[in-house]
């Protein structure tokens, strides 16, 4: 079987791996056939990715085809083309008798603490595949990128009355847009690189958007004539602006970091409390977001993502991956074709 494994940062390498899958029951044989590339497999391939170990078979926004199931089907069929939610929890732990799978404190998540889906074949737990025969391929690669955003906007719980601020539009900020466009708030999009703006207003349909340099905050203060944004999501992962976001928000608001970094966040505590603000953290998304997606999107309450900038062949990705994520390339979203 072919699969690309990291050896070490910077040193992708095709292995051709002999491959008898025996499977358990409970899990099912995929064939994978697309896989989106994110900022998680750049910080993996820089060696910038904390507790990464190598090698490593990356791989996490996966559309894959059902080959061989053991056990309960969940009413999957073999030939199903499915999106795979890439978050595989312990289902014993405090957090997941919750119901919270997605913060599972055993959490494995395939392409980052075990192998992924860069290879011709994988196994997954069976109840991890979301099917849609409905959907193309590549829309099935990138429902794991729209389930982040989802899952931070059910976190925030909005409402038509909020006014919404997303900090960082690259993909992580799109796919919060996108579910704050469904929930009928009013949107202003901030990013430090003006093409990114250009792309919310031609593409994503977006009204306000703000370039975040030192005369922001000004600016942001007049957009609504001196109304502050009720609800604040950061996902730039930038230390820097997550600290300055608790300025932005008004009094009573919320702030959700989709965006991480490894290291400490400080606040000034009276300005916490005099606006009485709720800070939130969102990580990864949930059974759930991956069904109500699929949903939307094959009945068309959701449109068709404009972010796939780049597509390229199996073969060509170690050789493209270096200039892959450069911004003065302007890709947004990469997905890889398998077969
Ligand atoms: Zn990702
Ligand atoms: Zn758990």
């Amino acid at each position: 079987m072919k699969t690309l494994s990291l050896r070490e940062p910077g040193q992708f390498e095709f292995l051709d791996i002999s491959f008898e899958p025996t499977l358990q029951e409970g899990e099912t044989l995929v064939k994978v056939l697309r896989v989106g590339i994110c900022g998680t497999d750049l910080h993996a391939f820089r060696g910038k990715q904390p507790f990464f170990s190598y090698p490593r078979v990356l791989g996490h926004e996966l559309a894959v085809e059902v080959v061989e199931i053991s056990g309960d089907s969940y009413g999957l069929k073999v030939g199903d083309r499915c999106s795979v939610e890439p978050y595989l929890d312990c289902g014993q732990c405090q957090a997941c008798r919750r119901g919270l799978t997605n913060c599972c404190e055993k959490l494995q998540v395939l392409g980052v603490h075990i192998d992924g889906g860069m290879a011709e074949y994988l196994i997954v737990p069976t109840d991890k595949l979301h099917p849609s025969n409905r959907l193309k391929e590549d829309q099935l690669a990138i429902i794991e990128t729209l389930a982040i955003g989802g899952h931070a906007v059910e976190r925030a719980e909005l409402g038509t009355e909020d006014i919404v601020l997303v900090i960082g539009a690259g993909p992580i900020g799109l796919s919060v847009i996108e579910f704050v466009k469904m929930a009928g708030a009013t949107l202003v999009v901030a990013d430090r690189e003006e093409s990114r703006l250009k792309f919310c207003e031609e593409r994503m349909g977006v009204k306000h958007t703000l370039l975040a340099d030192e005369w922001f905050h000004e600016r942001l203060l007049t957009l609504f004539d001196g109304y502050l944004p009720t609800v604040v999501f950061d996902a730039t992962g930038n230390p820097a602006s997550m600290m300055k976001a608790f300025e932005y928000c008004a009094h009573g608001g919320k702030l959700v970091y989709v965006g991480l970094f490894q290291g400490e966040v400080t606040f000034h505590d009276p300005s916490f409390h005099r606006k009485e603000l709720t800070l939130l953290a969102s990580r990864n998304a949930t059974h759930h977001t991956f069904r109500t997606i699929i949903n939307h999107l094959e009945n068309g309450r959701m449109g068709p993502t404009p972010w796939i900038t780049h597509q390229l062949s199996f073969d060509e990705l170690p050789a493209q991956f270096p200039s892959l994520l450069e911004p003065s390339n302007g890709t947004i979203k990469a997905v890889v074709q398998l077969q």
